[in-house]
């Protein structure tokens, strides 16, 4: 038979993801777009066959709407990473979730066990006394 999984394993886990979490830098949700684009200025070098501006964007869904916020070039950098950050806090997140339900599974069938372990004892000591 295989070693039952130990909730204390499970809980230590979680407690080092949530260690992880408090390290956490600035974030931001989203996504993190570099698209192209022709700014619209007819006088514009965009305009007459020249390259196309870089535009940064963070798209996120609102309300099941797209939104998207544009990002000044010089903290386009800056705001990629904190996207990068909510990335990684999301994906600690659901970890600690999937650790927190394996030990709600384990509880179940442990707490039944003890009960049988305390029910029998008890059986054992009455008939201990009763000797
Ligand atoms: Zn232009």
């Amino acid at each position: 038979m295989a070693m039952p999984e130990s909730v204390d394993t499970l809980k230590a886990q979680m407690h080092a993801k949530i260690k992880a979490l408090g390290k956490a830098g600035l974030f931001m949700s989203g996504t993190f777009v570099r698209k192209r684009r022709r700014c619209g200025n007819p006088a514009c070098a965009c305009a007459k066959g020249g390259e196309p501006h870089v535009a940064y964007t963070v798209t996120s869904k609102v309300a099941s709407k797209t939104k998207a916020i544009y990002i000044p070039v010089d903290l386009a950098e800056a705001v990629e990473q904190w996207t990068n950050e909510y990335k990684r806090i999301k994906k600690l997140m659901k970890e600690i979730d999937m650790l927190a339900e394996r030990v709600i599974r384990l509880h179940v069938p442990r707490a039944r066990a003890a009960k049988r372990r305390n029910a029998s004892l008890a059986s054992t000591t009455e008939t201990s006394s009763d000797a």
